[in-house]
């Protein structure tokens, strides 16, 4: 067996689509799963659509997601170079190949494959023209996902325009021979092309790779493939939105593969181990953006403090909006008393705010809801009283100040929560109030007790 070289070939089209980031993220776990090498090749035959923008945001995309590249641009590699726009060469020589074996030939200035089989002249009615049919034997494609498939070429192939420029079935056939890829990991789309392809393996006397198409990615709501213009469809909105890239690859690969039984967060390390190709479903795999947001919860919450803390930070530079950070080690608390409560880092603005200003707003609705069980002004009052004797230092201590205060009135902790969570906060949603307590401190506490009493 030759060694597994894989490759992931998008072309720089402007963004960079959920469906393109499986495919790179299968190549990339099959490489790694065998041993072998994870290629990057960019086909830019497309010279208008291309600039370098468009070729950051491919690189800046599998840098995000943890996929690495072993040869490509930016690293090199022995079979480059890795852009197509650079091979014209290479694109030539193997021009020069196909015609010393007789199957190519020149019509209007086109370059055409020609097929071998019987031909005859047959009238098109869908184009209007008379059109040259081959009877070629079928090509047998066993695809490792599909299985055996089995496709008919009846009609010769251009193979360079006449405007001189290669088509994408030719370049693309020459650089998997030139790159020596044993491995064609790509979406179903392609499969359609296949046999264009293996015929032109098979002319030019290279080894045919194997092939593996991987099912569609369907559209949350309704039928078809999911497009760009689809929500949630481009990898560069999750980024932006502060998702973790590990979420994102876990539920990539459980879009058309499974680990074999029901786990769904599963160690990188631990996908790579069991991942092969025959594992890959022949069926479409539906895009569901509340398990993905489900699972970046989980990783969000299991997240080591100190990286969720960098993330954290690097989201709060990103979003100038929230207030500058003052003391690191206040931040800190904040962010570890968020952490637990958060569905994603986009939510840490809102949640988090009234802990950086003294002007949060006070939601009117929850105002009116506290003050219709009793006027508050008396709890406020005493909880005031009570905060210079009160343990800051933990939940467990404040939980217990409130508790002995509620004992010493003969009421409940829940007759102060709910004054004391509008009162610091300004709503009725956050964190525990006694960890808002324990990191908003004895001072700030105090003094917005006081504030909202004098306005109550
Ligand atoms: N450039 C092609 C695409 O983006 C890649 C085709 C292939 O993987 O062979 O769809």
């Amino acid at each position: 067996m030759p060694p597994v070289r894989v490759r992931f070939a998008p072309s720089p089209t402007g963004f960079f689509h959920i469906g393109s980031a499986r495919t790179a993220l299968f190549n990339w776990l099959y490489a790694r799963h065998t041993g072998g090498v994870f290629v990057l090749r960019i086909e830019d035959t497309d010279k208008e659509r291309n600039s370098e923008q468009f070729y950051n945001l491919i690189y800046d995309a599998l840098t995000w997601l943890g996929l690495g590249w072993d040869e490509g641009p930016r690293v090199g590699g022995a079979h480059g170079p890795y852009l197509q726009s650079e091979r014209a060469g290479i694109y030539r020589e193997y021009l020069e190949k196909l015609k010393a074996t007789g199957r190519t030939y020149e019509k209007d200035g086109a370059i055409y494959f020609r097929l071998l089989g019987e031909r005859s002249e047959v009238f098109d009615e869908h184009r209007q023209k008379t059109v040259t049919k081959v009877q070629a034997a079928p090509t047998v494609i066993d695809d490792l996902i599909r299985g055996r498939v089995e496709r008919v070429e009846d009609e010769d192939f251009v193979i360079v325009r006449s405007d001189g420029n290669p088509v994408f079935h030719f370049v693309n056939v020459v650089d998997d021979i030139t790159m020596q890829i044993s491995h064609v990991i790509r979406g179903e789309d392609h499969l359609s092309n296949t046999s264009k392809h293996v015929e032109l393996f098979k002319a030019l006397g290279a080894p045919v790779p194997q092939f593996a198409h991987i099912p569609l990615i369907l559209k949350q709501n309704g039928p078809g493939k999911m497009s760009k213009r689809d929500q949630g469809a481009l990898v560069e909105e999750y980024q932006k939105r502060g998702y973790l890239p590990e979420a994102l690859v876990n539920f990539l690969a459980l879009l058309g593969w499974n680990p074999g039984d029901d786990r769904e967060k599963l160690p990188i390390a631990e996908i790579i181990r069991l991942f092969d190709l025959p594992g890959v479903n022949q069926s479409n795999a539906r895009f569901d953006d509340k398990k993905l947001a489900h699972m970046n919860m989980v990783y969000l919450l299991e997240l080591p403090a100190d990286r969720f803390m960098a993330l954290a930070k690097d989201y709060f530079a990103r979003h100038p909006a929230v207030p500058a950070l003052q003391d690191e080690a206040y931040f800190r608390e904040v962010m570890l008393l968020a952490q637990p409560k958060l569905k994603g880092l986009e939510e840490l603005p809102a949640y988090t705010a009234y802990f950086f200003t003294e002007d949060y707003p006070i939601d009117e609705k929850v105002k009116a809801k506290v003050l219709a069980k009793g006027d508050p002004k008396a709890r406020l009052a005493e909880l005031i009283a009570a905060l210079p004797a009160m343990d800051f230092s933990s939940d467990a201590a404040v939980e217990e100040g409130i508790k002995a205060l509620a004992a010493k009135n003969n009421l409940g902790f829940g007759d102060y929560q709910a004054v004391a969570r509008l009162a610091v906060s300004g709503t009725n949603v956050g964190p525990s109030i006694t960890g808002m307590f324990r990191v908003l401190g004895r001072d700030r506490v105090g003094k917005r007790l006081e504030r909202f009493l004098a306005a109550v």
